[in-house]
């Protein structure tokens, strides 16, 4: 018997990995239900096109293709399966992944899979495989999986990385579930049970990603610093075992320690932290805590060690609103992360929101994506301007990378951050100095504006040189470029005070791979 693991990503980049398909490899092999050179692993990104994703995958002459469904291809698997059963009617389709797990029903509707693995496969699909091979016939074709047992699994990324083309990037699980209970996320499903990948793995595959010169590893593992002992050990590892690559983790700001910022500075690495909201009405409904304090300084810690990160937030909550959403916005900027990444609010079907939908009256686009289309303190219209928010801070705050800058700017002219956000949607131009230049005489603070527009040409001129190792760049500065820092804890009027305008000159700014240097 042959099969096909087919996964669909949204786009070429390097965390478009097919981690499912390997592990689900991996199960099969170990288990010794099918041969590993039977089993091949199909990539696409979308959109993409059934009819060439078909025959691509028929090309390997598979009597079974299994698919991941997310939630964000689960169209694009229907489309691909119902082609395959087109050419090929015998052909015996498998729907797996976070998405049949959360809607079963609705993938089977679709009536173009022959089983639906809800849970995590790899227990399930072996057995699936040899009752297929043996000839018999399942009672339903939705089976239930029980949790993996993560400690007794092997390791994906032998095969993952086998005949690999040089990949960029990979994902790197090293826990599945989740301590806390947030209602809109089904990564615990409520119970709250963490299962760890066992040190020894973890030493194997550090030591294997260093051989195949894997470049970035996003860790999978929702609240890495929750466990601070075991954090500060995979950290620890990670020094030891392959230092050179860039590491992306998910943390929670309150748990933030020294000792694991001081092993943090030692290796290249982004944070992202789903802060979601500071709304107090919706974390209730959220099942979350959360203190402000708390949160403050673990990114100041953070700052302090220079670590990058990111916050993430989510607009369209029960029990939040526009204004709350605008708050949720100041807050974030006034800690000052690296990019903010808001998105809109997805009802995922398997959650306790998914569930209380219409008691607390969330309207949204059902499957495929599930997307808000309004709650009771959340229409429409307001939604409508929080995504122009949402662009507006991708366009000014995290492409510009203003983090240094933006508060400064902000305070300059009066506004709160949210505010210079709603501003750009009406802007007139796409020239951010033209546009910030505008408010600055809206606001009567023009002689306020040279120093933000010095930082603008000032940063944009070191992101160009670190792109660029060796290339020199030249700039005409009214302030060396190390005074123009301090603008990232200053109001612009304080700055002026220090360093009066004086007058311009030309820098070179060069990086060498490893330094910045300006003459
Ligand atoms: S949102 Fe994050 S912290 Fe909350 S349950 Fe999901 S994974 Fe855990």
């Amino acid at each position: 018997m042959k099969m096909t693991l087919v996964s669909i990503h949204v786009e070429k980049s390097p965390p478009s990995f097919p981690l499912a398909a390997a592990m689900l490899k991996t199960a099969l092999c170990a288990d010794g239900s099918l041969n590993g050179n039977n089993i091949s692993l199909a990539e696409f990104y979308l959109p993409a096109d059934p009819k060439a994703a078909a025959k691509e995958i028929l090309s390997t002459s598979p009597d079974v293709a299994g698919f991941t469904v997310c939630i964000w291809n689960a169209a694009a698997c229907i489309q691909i399966a119902s082609e395959l059963k087109r050419i090929s009617p015998g052909i015996i389709t498998i729907a797996g992944g976070p998405q049949a797990t959360a809607a079963a029903e609705d993938i089977a509707d679709s009536g173009v899979f022959s089983y639906i693995v809800r849970g995590e496969g790899e227990t399930v699909l072996p057995e699936l495989i040899r009752s297929i091979t043996d000839g018999k016939s399942e009672t339903s074709i939705i089976l239930d999986s029980e949790a993996s047992d993560l400690s007794a699994m092997h390791s994906p990324y032998e095969y993952a990385l086998t005949n690999d083309r040089g990949r960029e990037g990979i994902l790197w699980e090293l826990s599945r579930g989740c301590p806390f209970n947030c209602s809109f996320c089904y990564e615990s499903r409520g119970d709250g049970s963490v299962r760890n990948i066992k040190p020894e793995r973890i030493i194997e595959e550090l030591k294997l990603f260093r051989k195949k010169g894997v470049e970035r590893i996003w860790v999978l593992d929702p609240t890495f610093n929750y466990n601070r002992s075991r954090a500060e050990e995979i950290l620890r590892l990670i020094i030891k075992y392959c230092p050179d690559a860039h590491y992306t983790f998910e943390i929670r700001a309150e748990l933030m320690s020294i000792e694991i910022c001081e092993l943090l500075a030692e290796i290249d690495s982004s944070l992202q932290i789903g802060l979601q909201t500071v709304n107090s009405d919706a974390l209730v409904h959220l099942n979350r805590s959360f203190s402000r304090k708390k949160f403050k300084a673990g990114c100041r810690m953070m700052s302090d060690f220079g670590l990058s990160f990111g916050i993430d937030l989510i607009y369209g909550l029960p029990g939040d609103s526009f204004d709350a959403f605008c708050e949720s916005i100041d807050f974030a900027v006034g800690c000052v992360p690296n990019n903010i990444d808001i998105f809109p609010l997805s009802v995922l079907p398997g959650t306790e929101l998914y569930d209380k939908a219409d008691k607390l009256s969330l309207r949204h686009s059902g499957f495929p994506d599930y997307e808000l289309i309004s709650n009771s303190s959340f229409p429409e219209s307001d939604l409508q301007r929080a995504a122009e928010i949402t662009a507006a801070c991708d366009a000014l705050y995290n492409r510009e990378q203003s983090f240094a800058w933006f508060s400064a700017a902000a305070d300059a002219v009066g506004m709160r951050p949210s505010a210079l956000f709603a501003a750009w949607a009406n802007r007139r131009s796409d020239d951010i100095p033209a546009f910030l230049s505008g408010l600055f005489k809206k606001a009567d603070r023009v002689s306020l504006f040279p120093p933000i527009e010095n930082f603008i040409i000032w940063s944009r001129t070191a992101e160009a040189a670190y792109c660029s190792p060796g290339d020199v760049f030249r700039v005409k500065l009214l302030w060396r470029p190390e005074i123009l820092d301090e603008l990232s804890s200053a109001p612009a009027e304080m700055f002026l005070k220090r360093h009066p305008k004086s007058v311009e000159k030309t820098y070179s700014i060069t990086y060498d791979g490893e330094e910045l240097y300006i003459n």
